[in-house]
């Protein structure tokens, strides 16, 4: 259906033949400004669908600087939130020009906020933020927020209370928002704020959360992924299997609270080592795997070693100082020719990692790879 435009209906000779009455009574200038908000609703539609269309928080993240730069400049734009819902860690990043920039400052946490924003979940001046913050809660520090200097906060509100804070510095070139331009952000930051929270919701879904590697689940679900992809292509796959040596003892002599620091700093040391698009997750307890699409068995075999020598130098912070600690891996190839299901790769993988636990521990075996490993395999069955 074809849209009548202002113009087609101002030159109606019915309209004509009444103008000035019209005119008198506002209608024109009542339609100009109707015209006027339904481009900015459009233009708002067409911010929020850009958002959601975004897979990564640094995506959306930057379709919203930009979203919000098309409006006005400020002079820089924060993102504050909690990666983790389960701990107080933070991440702050700020644009400056669309760029990513550091400001130099640190957040600890955005705990002390939750009681105000869950009272007041709007958009707010910092100045009425800080005033009222003071007022009734007078041990929060402010210190951090005020060096960033905000002109404006708007809370990330979820299910489970503030996910984070955004904060908009002073417009580059003139006074202050108006309200027009304090609705728009109230607006897209709803979107924004939505569109986080769906991101934050999905990584919550496939992470675990004492470690942050993909959980479990994540991971049988793309091992199957990958089982069907090398039926499809010519590169195969590699998988290791990770577990950590002795770690019972461990535990009994240090604690479980030392226990849990080592394995999120072998988890720390698994993420350094693998490349974007590998699969490192926990399988259960101190059990970790890596799923390496396409990479042939010399090169997991190479990512193996590398991650096993990395934890054992690795030092972990904890007083007084822990002894090292090793895992011992087992690594398996699989291709087009393979003829086995997710459960039974993992299965031969375990085997292999077996061989490293029977073989004296903080060592790699590669499943199948050359007549060592048959053999020993073959004294272990017998
Ligand atoms: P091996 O070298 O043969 O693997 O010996 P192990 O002692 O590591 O093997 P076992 O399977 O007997 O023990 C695994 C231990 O891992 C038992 C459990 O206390 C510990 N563990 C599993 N999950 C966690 C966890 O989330 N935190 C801590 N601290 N320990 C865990
Ligand atoms: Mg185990
Ligand atoms: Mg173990």
């Amino acid at each position: 259906m074809k849209q009548d435009t202002g113009q087609d209906f101002r030159s109606n000779p019915k309209i004509i033949q009444h103008y000035a009455l019209l005119q008198e009574i506002g209608v024109f200038s009542h339609i100009d400004q109707l015209n006027k908000e339904i481009k900015s609703c459009k233009n708002l539609l067409a911010g929020a669908v850009d958002i959601f269309n975004r897979t990564t928080i640094d995506e959306i993240l930057e379709a919203t600087v930009w979203k919000i730069s098309d409006q006005f400049l400020p002079s820089f734009i924060s993102f504050l939130w909690k990666p983790f819902q389960n701990k107080e860690e933070i991440t702050l990043k700020s644009y400056r020009n669309y760029k990513l920039c550091d400001i130099g400052v640190t957040v600890g946490s955005i705990e002390p906020f939750i009681p105000f924003f869950r009272k007041f979940p709007k958009p707010i001046a910092f100045e009425m933020f800080s005033y009222q913050l003071k007022d009734s809660v007078k041990s929060v520090d402010l210190a951090p927020l005020e060096k960033i200097d905000p002109e404006i906060l708007i809370p990330i509100m979820g299910p489970s209370g503030l996910y984070g804070i955004v904060m908009i510095g002073r417009k580059m070139l003139e006074e202050g928002y108006n309200n027009e331009e304090l609705y728009f952000l109230e607006q897209l930051m709803g979107f924004v704020a939505q569109a986080i929270q769906n991101h934050l919701h999905y990584e919550y879904s496939v992470r675990d959360v004492k470690t942050g590697l993909f959980n479990h689940g994540y991971f049988m679900t793309r091992l199957s992924e990958e089982l069907a992809r090398t039926k499809r292509e010519e590169e195969g796959a590699s998988l290791m299997v990770m577990d950590v040596d002795k770690f019972k003892n461990f535990n009994d002599s240090y604690g479980h609270l030392a226990g849990d620091r080592v394995l999120e700093s072998i988890a720390h040391m698994i993420k350094q080592a693998v490349r974007t698009g590998d699969v490192p997750s926990r399988f259960g307890g101190e059990e970790f795997t890596v799923l390496l699409p396409k990479t042939p068995r010399q090169t997991a075999w190479m990512v193996a070693e590398r991650i096993r020598t990395s934890i054992e130098a690795m030092k972990v912070p904890w007083e007084p100082p822990l002894p090292q600690v090793t895992i011992s891996i087992g690594v398996i190839s699989f291709d087009r020719g393979t003829n086995a299901g997710a459960e039974e790769i993992i299965s031969h993988a375990d085997e292999a990692l077996y061989q490293s636990k029977e073989n004296g521990r903080n060592r790699t075996t590669v499943w199948g790879a050359g007549l060592l490993f048959r053999i020993q395999r073959k004294s272990r069955v017998a």
